[in-house]
């Protein structure tokens, strides 16, 4: 099986990314796509139980993790709190979610 932690990096790049240049406002064509590709994905990430983890995160009974596909700010500000449940996780520090954009978009200011 692929390194977990490598892998991990990997796809967390690939998934800020995706959210990095999703449409500021996003139509229901977009919507739609982008939620297919988050529930296969959290079916065939190649880290079972990290894949198992995650789709039971997004499915909360709640109704409260399920993607925020209306806008790049919105979906954004999930995915970074996607991460941070697997932070917690893993007992890894919470990453300040209002610096995701400068993180993933914009570069950082210094
Ligand atoms: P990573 O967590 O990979 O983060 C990479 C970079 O992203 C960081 O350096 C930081 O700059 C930035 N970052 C950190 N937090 C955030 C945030 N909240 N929002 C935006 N940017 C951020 N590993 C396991 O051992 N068990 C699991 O169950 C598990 N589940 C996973 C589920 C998914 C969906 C994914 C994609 C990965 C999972 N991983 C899991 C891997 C794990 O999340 C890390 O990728 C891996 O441990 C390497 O961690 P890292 O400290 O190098 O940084």
């Amino acid at each position: 099986p692929p390194d977990v932690e490598e892998l991990g990096r990997s796809t967390w790049t690939l998934l800020h990314s995706m959210a990095a240049t999703y449409p500021e406002k996003a139509n229901m064509e977009h919507q739609a796509n982008m939620g297919g590709f988050l529930k296969f994905f959290a079916k065939l990430y190649p880290c079972w139980v990290c894949a198992d983890d995650f789709q039971a995160w997004m499915a909360h009974p709640s109704g409260r993790n399920q993607p925020k596909l209306e806008s790049r700010k919105e979906f954004g500000w999930w995915m970074c709190e996607a991460h941070n449940e697997v932070n917690r996780k893993l007992g890894k520090k919470e990453f300040d979610c209002r610096l995701w954009e400068e993180r993933w978009r914009t570069g950082w200011k210094d």
